[in-house]
């Protein structure tokens, strides 16, 4: 690990770290008593300890979310909004805990911690929608009035990753309970403790006892338990597209319940002749590196022109070093922490064995950083194969391929050519080139001339292909979350 030279010290940790499952409004201990630890990937030493939800608890949770479902969903839907409007505040005096816990869980730099800040902003966009969630009416039958009613599922169950936990737990949840539905959400055993803050605020803001519920544990038995459950008619999942599919299988072999995926990405960047390299390049390399390149719609395939390749190598490389500098998640201004925990520092430093045993060309990096903490070099893999695994598969890491093209036709082909379409980019300054990408990339979103911009909640988010199904955010975020009833009035 390098250091940044700054010594002040995040100040966010809470006087009490909240151990328990939070059900029906309480925290409390696992039917079992059953807990589990976490660790700082910085320091590689132990954080806290959490109880851990079993199928047991999972069944209490659910049945407090049903008993609390009627009286919430009967609600004026303003009155939810209000009380998601409380939960934002409590939230936002609550940011410092949040981001030093993730920081002491899974490394994300908490000083400052620009994901967290989105939290209650998302929580107050789904406030603000409580009165766009409507149906339709038509007089196109002749001697009748039809409508059609967007209502609540009832008992949803959501999923949560660790990347950006409590955003994810934000939006989930928020749209959830505005359309009228009560939740269990179960966040990831790789950093739980700041889903149980925003349990503490959810109670601060007097949402009332189960309509939110959050537990603690592991994507089995509990995840698995929420996945199956015969009571649960609606379950939203952000993770692994492997876990993806097993969330749909366990719909499909138990009640058939609503699913909506947000999934992995192998996102492509491509760079044309004519792109504007001071923007290309650092747009580049930010969008591997934030969070240590764990984030799903990060640009990990280049594809840059062969007649600017040499120039655009040069700069990415010297912009990832400078921009790649890790440090401790907790000491001001660092902008790079390590990788989430050991799984996933050995994941990533698998795919780097794989670069050095297959003879891809090592251009950054390609190693471990330091002795201590799960730390890992910004790296750069130049001319890898197109059917290579490492071209191919989701790293998660601070490791980009870029590879080379000179016809468009063929980096079209190369851009689709994956299971994955979360997200793409393209660098031009033809505007007719920029259009006709954004057109055939086959992606949930194509970004021109930028990587990731911070999040526009307005905008649809969501993947094509194995990148998931369903939307967060805007209009079609509260559509996924309710049902649809058509209502047929005979004149
Ligand atoms: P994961 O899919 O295993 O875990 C995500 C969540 O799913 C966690 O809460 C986990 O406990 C739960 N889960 C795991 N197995 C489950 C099951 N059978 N039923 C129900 N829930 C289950 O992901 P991970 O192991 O945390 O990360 C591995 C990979 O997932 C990453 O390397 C990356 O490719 C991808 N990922 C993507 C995102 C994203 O934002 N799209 C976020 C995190 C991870």
């Amino acid at each position: 690990m390098q250091t940044n030279g700054s010594n002040a010290q995040h100040t966010g940790r809470p006087d009490v770290i909240e151990d328990g499952l939070f059900i029906n409004g309480e925290f409390v201990p696992s039917k079992s008593g059953k807990k589990f630890d976490i660790f700082n990937p910085a320091t590689e030493k132990w954080s806290a300890s959490v109880y851990e939800a079993d199928v047991e608890d999972v069944d209490i949770a659910v049945q407090a979310a049903k008993d609390a479902f009627p009286a919430w969903s009967e609600l004026n839907a303003l009155q939810r909004g209000h009380y998601l409007e409380r939960w934002a505040e409590a939230l936002e005096k609550a940011l410092p805990e949040i981001s030093y816990l993730d920081a002491i869980s899974m490394g994300k730099p908490a000083y400052p911690d620009q994901l967290a800040m989105m939290i209650p902003m998302i929580v107050r966009f789904f406030a603000a929608k409580a009165l766009d969630i409507t149906g339709e009416s038509s007089l196109n039958t002749a001697n009748f009035v039809n409508i059609s009613l967007r209502q609540p599922y009832g008992v949803c169950g959501a999923i949560t990753p660790w990347n950006a936990p409590c955003m994810f737990l934000a939006y989930k949840a928020s749209a959830a309970l505005i359309t009228g539905n009560t939740v269990v959400l179960k966040s990831s055993e790789k950093a739980p403790l700041s889903s149980l803050v925003a349990a503490r605020c959810a109670k601060e803001a007097g949402i009332p006892p189960g309509v939110l519920n959050i537990l603690s544990g592991y994507g089995r038995p509990c995840g698995e338990a929420i996945a199956r459950h015969m009571e649960i008619r609606k379950i939203s999942f952000t993770g692994s597209t492997a876990t993806g599919r097993a969330i749909q299988k366990a719909s499909a072999e138990s009640n058939l319940k609503s699913v909506s995926l947000e999934l992995g990405g192998k996102s492509p960047l491509i760079v044309f002749d004519d792109a504007d390299l001071s923007k290309a390049v650092p747009a580049a390399a930010m969008s591997i590196l934030m969070n240590s390149g764990q984030v799903c719609n990060a640009s990990s395939r280049v594809y840059v022109h062969t007649a600017v390749a040499e120039e655009f190598l040069e700069s990415l490389k010297a912009t990832m070093t400078l921009m790649g500098k890790s440090g401790d998640p907790l000491v001001q201004g660092t902008s790079r922490g390590p990788q989430a925990d050991k799984l996933q520092f050995e994941r990533v430093m698998s795919y780097l064995d794989l670069a050095k045993q297959s003879g891809v060309n090592v251009a950054l990096g390609g190693g471990r950083e330091g002795s201590e903490g799960y730390f890992i070099e910004p790296t750069i893999l130049t001319n890898v194969p197109e059917d290579s695994r490492l071209t191919k598969e989701e790293i998660f890491g601070p490791v980009l391929v870029v590879n080379t093209f000179s016809d468009e036709e063929d980096v079209m082909k190369r851009a689709n050519a994956t299971e994955y379409g979360l997200y793409a980019s393209v660098f031009t300054k033809d505007v007719s080139r920029a259009l006709r990408f954004a057109k055939r990339l086959e992606a949930g979103s194509v970004a021109v001339n930028c990587t990731s911009p911070t999040m526009a909640f307005d905008m649809p988010f969501g993947g094509w292909k194995g990148s998931g199904e369903g939307r967060e955010f805007s209009r079609y975020a509260t559509d996924y979350w309710t049902e649809l009833k058509s209502v047929y009035l005979a004149l």
